[in-house]
């Protein structure tokens, strides 16, 4: 959505926002910060722009229902993301170097109007968890046979021996049965 905020900048002193925007992830894309990710329904974003003599600032807060699996376990994790977002509404021509380090808190005003979608959705992609656990201390799934430690345990040994020193093991046999004759 872009905001129109030629109503602000003519001296209105508020504008509230209220709308939805659909979030989609490329499930092809590995390199996706929200790959593993849906969302099964858009991104409700909700705030307001104040205007104090010129000064514009824009509060905010999203909120997205998410799908995902655990990151142990892989069971289906669920719930729902919200993120509050604080911004002054600048138009280029008024920051005084551009290049100042505080850019990054500035939304942009582009003739007149606020374009909000593209860096919400890379405040979202920046902000989301990388990963999730279904609880704090899911045991996840055994590395051997699969089996899901936390409805218990599968028997599997775990000590894991390295395949590299495996083949070790026949010789150092053989080693000991020589130091004892
Ligand atoms: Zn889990
Ligand atoms: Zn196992």
């Amino acid at each position: 959505m872009k905001l129109d905020l030629r109503p602000l900048l003519a001296g209105e002193r508020l504008l509230v926002f209220d709308y939805e925007l659909p979030l989609e992830v490329d499930p092809e894309d590995t390199s996706s910060f929200l790959y593993g990710v849906s969302f099964p329904s858009p991104m409700k974003v909700s705030g307001e722009i104040t205007n104090t003599a010129g000064y514009m600032r824009m509060t905010l807060t999203m909120s997205v229902n998410y799908q995902t699996e655990c990151a142990r376990c892989l069971k289906p994790v669920g719930g729902c993301f919200t993120l509050d977002l604080e911004k002054t509404v600048a138009s280029r021509d008024m920051l005084s170097d551009p290049f100042d380090n505080k850019y990054d808190d500035y939304a942009i005003i582009e003739d007149g109007f606020l374009d909000m979608d593209e860096p919400l959705r890379e405040q979202i992609e920046m902000e989301f968890p990388v990963r999730f656990l279904c609880k704090e201390d899911c045991l996840g799934l055994c590395p051997k046979c699969g089996h899901d430690l936390n409805t218990g345990d599968c028997g599997c040994s775990k000590k894991e021996i390295d395949p590299r020193l495996a083949s070790l093991g026949p010789l150092l046999a053989k080693l000991k049965e020589e130091e004892n004759k």
